[in-house]
């Protein structure tokens, strides 16, 4: 296939019709129009500002709480990688591009003996994710942590957004959805380097334990109601090991679903939608999605 749109010229590289599966975490879903991985930041916002406003436009981290559908997406994703993630710091503060993985950022603060960002360590996203997602894990997440950031509008525009603008709550931020966040400032505490090392690894033993890494998923599937774990309820609707196609139910954790090799985004979303039902109807809870799921069907 040719190019689809009428692009602006860009530093950064541009691809086309290229297929989302290998870029997420299910391994599952279509193909996008146009794939493209800005230099840096002035390069996004001179994009997005030529870019035909019909076009749509969505921003990818490292899918690991994405499920794209098998239609794809019409449009442009917006990849931001290896540009996007220097890491700087200046006493206890850490600034990172959003295409750092959590867990380098993790490493990073560890190395300058700055507790408070340990948690990071169990999140296999990127900070762009983070930020959108309010990402956590051990009783801490980023609005803990978090100073400030910087994101480019749909329009080309750059802002610097507060905690007041991110008005985080569980696994959300309230940032209007066309933000694409370019990176992220952290605060942290003085803290023991050793100390720092040992509660990182506990972190990584205790989900090597508890969720199945290295497998095909999305991580948690739903968000956790008030006062109720997902999972519990999931398992106490008999929905454990539960299969739709090749997409099922993790046996280690059943708030995680697994491609299992075979799955379409189909079969996994009717998984989801299946549970469900199964949950509503054995609790009255209404489980709400904390995957984030894009594309045509
Ligand atoms: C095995 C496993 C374990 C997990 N454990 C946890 C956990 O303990 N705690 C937790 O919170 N999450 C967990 N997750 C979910 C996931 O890692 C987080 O939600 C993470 O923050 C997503 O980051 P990502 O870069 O992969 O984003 P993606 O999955 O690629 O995208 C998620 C959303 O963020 C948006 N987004 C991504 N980058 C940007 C950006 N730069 N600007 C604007 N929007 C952006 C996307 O458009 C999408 O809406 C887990 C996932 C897996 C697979």
């Amino acid at each position: 296939m040719g190019q689809p749109y009428n692009l602006p010229e860009v530093r950064g590289k541009i691809e086309f019709n290229k297929s989302l599966a290998k870029l997420t975490w299910f391994k599952v879903g279509g193909s996008a129009d146009v794939i493209y991985s800005p230099e840096d930041s002035e390069d996004l916002a001179h994009f997005l500002k030529n870019l035909d406003p019909e076009i749509a436009v969505m921003t990818l981290g490292v899918g690991s709480n994405l499920l794209v559908r098998d239609g794809g997406f019409r449009g442009v994703v917006i990849r931001l990688g290896r540009k996007f993630s220097k890491i700087e710091t200046d006493g206890m503060i850490l600034t990172a591009g959003a295409g750092t993985p959590d867990i380098i950022l993790s490493q990073k603060a560890r190395d300058h003996s700055i507790t408070g960002l340990e948690f990071l360590r169990g999140v296999p996203g990127t900070i762009g994710g983070a930020l959108k997602m309010n990402a956590g894990a051990y009783g801490s997440d980023i609005s803990e942590i978090f100073v400030s950031c910087a994101a480019v509008d749909r329009l080309g525009n750059i802002h610097i957004l507060t905690a007041d603008d991110m008005d985080f709550s569980y696994r959300h931020s309230s940032c209007p959805d066309d933000f694409i966040f370019t990176s992220g400032t952290f605060k942290g505490r003085t803290g023991d380097k050793q100390e720092i090392a040992i509660r990182m690894k506990e972190i990584a033993a205790a989900r090597e334990e508890a969720q199945p890494l290295r497998s095909r998923t999305g991580g948690s599937s739903f968000k956790n109601p008030q006062g109720k774990s997902a999972w519990k309820l999931i398992d106490g609707a008999g929905c454990r090991g539960l299969k739709v196609g090749g997409a099922q139910i993790s046996e280690k954790h059943c708030n995680f679903m697994i491609n299992t090799g075979s799955a379409t985004a189909e079969d996994i979303e009717l998984l989801g939608e299946t549970v469900k039902a199964r949950v509503f109807e054995d609790s009255g809870i209404s489980l709400e999605w904390e995957i984030k799921r894009v594309g045509d069907k």
